[in-house]
């Protein structure tokens, strides 16, 4: 994933101190094929890369110390901005019953997922949809459509294979206004490539039908392909929606991506399964992650998350509230900070870190942890517990006991006040994200 391809940069760049445009570039060059990888089309990713490096030689990441972090969020953000908001509303007819057309090549999934709709909409919203089986064509699409209705006890209307697929619609529609129900799925016929034939059937059962939706649906496992086909549907069709199958298979749903910037029609649900319930709304931000490969990234910080000592962290926060945070404690935090690794990588990782004051100064490594476990232990225990009281004195006796030099002992109890503020500061997100929700 890209948060592996940029590690390598990260760790060049990590000795340098300060990050050049040409290590932006770089790492540029990383997030296009992190993103070609994923299957995302070449001209999206072109123009995304474009717009990411502008904002990227921009102040933000050149001055931060988490350049890799700070592009990784940069392309989060873009990625989540490109493929729109959750769109998972569906028409609703103010004169019923609402029309969804169905459309798509062969296989894509358009059949099973008519029947997911119909289920969706069922359950969710409290409707009575009717399936329509309008494609003649294919040998026993008819019965598989049908099969489905009855697994889901829900009515579908077919009139056989001699009869035109217009025709069907037409007659379909006329039932169910009859029948009163809410919402009519034509689940229509698919080719495998796009044709004309195929498209003027369509033409046809939009003119007919005058549907409120035309969902598109796409096998996300063709990639570029999808795109492609996306777009001449949505040229000869004007789709309102698309919904892209098989994504529980590994596919890492570029094509998502690449539809919604070359089609500019929202991406409605996605896949996830063979099953009647395996529709999901779609979530931009989940997709990005994913075309990303992030989820070793959000696994790190879930391992951290799991490390800590949970009684500890408890009782760390109630001091850390009450600012009766103390040095004992500090030394309590380095013993287990040891066990996840590096401090300041750690942090850098959670959203929002970078904003914190103080976190720069932090940059703790493991020898560091040693000479400050040295120094803290030669402490008394007065000035562990009130490090307002240390003058030049105590100072060079801390430092004698612990072989460290007085300059040392300053910068620790200087970081010391940075983290206590820093703690103050990560305890208050905490407690907003909590009442939004938790992290996510
Ligand atoms: P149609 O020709 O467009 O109507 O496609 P079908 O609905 O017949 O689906 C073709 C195949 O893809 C079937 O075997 C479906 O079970 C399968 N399929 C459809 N959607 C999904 C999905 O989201 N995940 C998986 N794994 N398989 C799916
Ligand atoms: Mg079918």
């Amino acid at each position: 994933g890209l948060a592996d391809r940029l590690q390598n940069t990260i760790q060049k760049i990590r000795g340098k101190g300060k990050v050049t445009e040409a290590d932006v570039k770089e790492m540029m060059r990383e997030v296009r094929l992190a993103l070609l990888e994923a299957d995302v089309n070449f001209k999206v990713v072109k123009d995304f890369v474009k717009k990411v490096s502008e904002r990227a030689v921009g102040q933000e990441v050149l001055k931060s110390l988490t350049p890799g972090q700070q592009i990784i969020k940069i392309v989060n953000e873009e990625l989540t901005e490109l493929m729109g908001g959750e769109q998972s509303k569906i028409a609703v007819s103010n004169r019923p019953p609402t029309v969804i057309m169905m459309v798509g090549l062969q296989g894509a999934g358009k059949t099973t997922t008519s029947g997911k709709l119909a289920n969706l909409l069922r359950k969710k919203y409290n409707k009575q949809p009717m399936l329509v089986a309008a494609d003649i064509y294919r040998p026993a699409a008819i019965k598989q459509l049908e099969t489905l209705g009855k697994q889901l006890s829900m009515p579908v209307f077919s009139l056989g294979d001699q009869v035109s697929p217009v025709e069907i619609a037409r007659q379909a529609i006329a039932k169910a206004k009859e029948e009163h129900h809410d919402y009519v799925l034509i689940d229509t016929a698919g080719r495998l490539h796009v044709d004309e034939t195929l498209m003027n059937e369509l033409k046809d059962i939009k003119e007919l039908t005058k549907p409120d939706e035309i969902f598109l649906v796409v096998d996300a496992m063709t990639g570029q392909d999808a795109v492609n086909v996306a777009q001449s549907f949505n040229e000869q069709l004007g789709l309102t929606g698309v919904v892209l199958t098989k994504l529980d298979g590994d596919t890492r749903g570029g094509a998502a991506l690449s539809i919604r910037s070359v089609t500019q029609t929202p991406i409605k649900f996605i896949g996830m399964g063979e099953k009647m319930d395996a529709l999901e709304p779609f979530h931009p931000e989940r997709m990005a992650s994913r075309i990303l490969g992030m989820g070793d990234v959000l696994t790190l910080i879930e391992k951290a998350q799991a490390n800590i000592d949970e009684e500890k962290a408890k009782e760390l926060e109630q001091k850390m509230r009450t600012a009766s945070f103390t040095l004992d404690d500090f030394l309590d935090q380095l013993g287990q900070v040891r066990k996840l690794g590096p401090l300041d990588e750690l942090l850098k990782m959670m959203p929002g870190a970078n904003k914190i004051k103080g976190l720069n100064n932090l940059q703790i490594d493991e020898k560091q942890i040693a000479h400050v476990e040295a120094i803290i232990r030669s402490m008394t225990k007065q000035e562990k517990l009130h490090p307002e009281i240390m003058n030049s004195s105590r100072k060079r006796r801390i430092a004698a006991g612990s072989g460290r030099t007085v300059a040392e002992v300053n910068r620790l109890l200087k970081q010391f006040e940075d983290m206590k503020k820093m703690m103050k500061q990560m305890s208050g997100m905490q407690q907003k994200a909590k009442k939004k929700g938790g992290f996510k």
